[in-house]
């Protein structure tokens, strides 16, 4: 069986070249070509990569997906917090399509073009810190988090890296070795790299009393191995993978001023939460502190691969000539991808929507505190989360079986945390009111149905 005749038999036949607007299910799910393309997927691609919900996509619309059978699913995921845009943003496909015209690639070291040093003078210019900046463009978030780490090395000509309880940077050696949870990211895949430091963090939903006593213990750790041999702290000003973590206010400027006092490198790792999700343009405003290098990725390319070092101009520029690069790093396609991003973004309106979607979010989901099983709703802007636990501790269970009735009936929605016990809402941030509410709607009525 071949795919893609397959495909545009369906496309031809597919009444919603209606344009979606709303939820709408014409078969279960996954759907009867869904479930043949996925006998295919088992014999050709490898089982290492999960499924949240075995459905193949043939367009997006806006908030909606729309799968080979004819359904339109809300897109409560945005790819993990990529489409903050949207998954079929037509001035994104704009740009990337003339770009695709005149040149796919020319390899960022070998020829220049303009996009690229466009993409860095807009996030000098937006990200946190107000100090001179250069900007380094890769192709992933965890490229970006290795080459913070080789430019703070480089700068201090330290070894140590320090990075916290819950943190997630990615899937390549050494940011599995950053990243906390063993199972999925790091099980079997050791030996990892050494020289990273675990520190305690201060989620605003379990310290009432403030980040006093993980600040405290942070100073300790770095006395105890030796605060002079860290080259880097590195934080997501939200968790993401880790649970939707909040840190408890003034914990992040804590942070800030110890690895000012040591001559550490602060290292944001705004790659979920930056690019507008929160709000604001970066989740770090919202603690009013900026980081010494500021990591995007996901949001930033609209859905090209592209990611980002940006920060101060003197430790960005301590690394030798040469040092730095990538064959695809800023690709000139995902460059022109970003700057409609970036026009996009800049009017303000995705940003007044986030915080719209907190509201909606909370309105329709904090009531939900009161259940037996429901522990917790928090984030901030279009990154929100739900939590599961009771007495007897975390209810991964519960999660899991929410987020399965969500998407069965067309919500798709992701889990996330250490333990596996939260679901996390990251739609576009356009998503219109109405799609948001239903599935809500949905979204509530799924939890309310493993509740009872
Ligand atoms: C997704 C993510 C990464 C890794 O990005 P990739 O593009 O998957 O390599 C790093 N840090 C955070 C906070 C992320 O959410």
């Amino acid at each position: 069986m071949t795919v893609t005749p397959e495909l545009t038999a369906n496309q031809a036949n597919d009444p919603a070249s209606v344009k979606a607007t709303a939820r709408r299910l014409l078969t279960e799910l996954p759907g009867p070509r869904s479930r043949e393309l996925e006998t295919e997927r088992r014999q050709h691609v490898t089982d290492a990569f999960g499924v949240t919900l075995p459905v193949f996509i043939d367009h997006a619309q806006d908030a909606l997906l729309v799968d080979v059978d004819g359904n339109h699913l809300i897109d409560f995921a945005s790819g993990i917090a990529v489409t903050s845009v949207g998954a079929a943003n037509p001035k994104v496909a704009k740009r990337a399509a003339a770009q695709l015209e005149r040149f796919t690639h020319t390899c960022f070291m070998v020829t220049e073009y303009s996009s690229f040093v466009e993409v860095c003078r807009w996030l000098n210019e937006h990200t946190p810190g107000d100090f001179e900046k250069r900007t380094a463009l890769f192709t992933t978030g965890a490229e970006a988090v290795e080459n913070a780490i080789k430019v703070a090395r480089a700068a201090t000509r330290r070894p140590n890296i320090l990075v916290f309880d819950e943190a997630y940077h990615g899937r390549t050696q050494l940011t599995m070795a950053m990243t906390a949870k063993e199972n999925p990211y790091r099980l079997n895949f050791g030996p990892l790299p050494g020289s990273v430091f675990r520190g305690p963090t201060a989620p605003a939903h379990t310290s009432p009393d403030g980040p006093g006593k993980a600040l405290e213990q942070i100073e300790a750790l770095l006395a105890e191995n030796g605060a002079e041999t860290f080259a880097a702290m590195v934080i997501e000003p939200i968790q993401g993978e880790g649970g939707f973590i909040v840190q408890a206010p003034g914990f992040l400027k804590g942070l800030r001023e110890i690895a000012t006092r040591h001559g550490i490198v602060l290292v944001i790792d705004e790659i979920q939460a930056g690019m507008g999700r929160t709000g604001t343009l970066f989740a770090s405003e919202h603690d009013g502190i900026a980081g010494d290098i500021t990591l995007t990725a996901k949001a930033l390319g609209g859905g090209l691969p592209l990611s980002a070092a940006t920060g101060r101009a003197e430790l960005m520029n301590a690394v030798h000539t040469g040092g730095l690069g990538g064959t695809y790093a800023g690709n000139p396609v995902a460059c022109e991808a970003a700057l409609a991003v970036f026009e996009i973004l800049e009017d303000g309106t995705l940003l007044e929507n986030a915080v719209a979607i907190e509201a909606a979010v909370r309105h329709r989901l904090e009531p939900l505190v009161a259940l037996d099983g429901v522990a917790d709703v928090r984030g901030r802007g279009a990154m929100m989360a739900i939590e599961f636990s009771d007495a007897s501790g975390p209810r991964k269970d519960l999660a899991t079986t929410a987020a399965k009735a969500a998407n069965a009936h067309g919500v798709l929605t992701l889990t996330c945390g250490t333990n596996g016990n939260i679901i996390r809402l990251l739609p576009p941030l356009g998503i219109e009111a109405g799609v948001l509410g239903e599935g809500l709607a949905v979204l509530e009525a799924s939890i309310r149905s493993v509740l009872s």
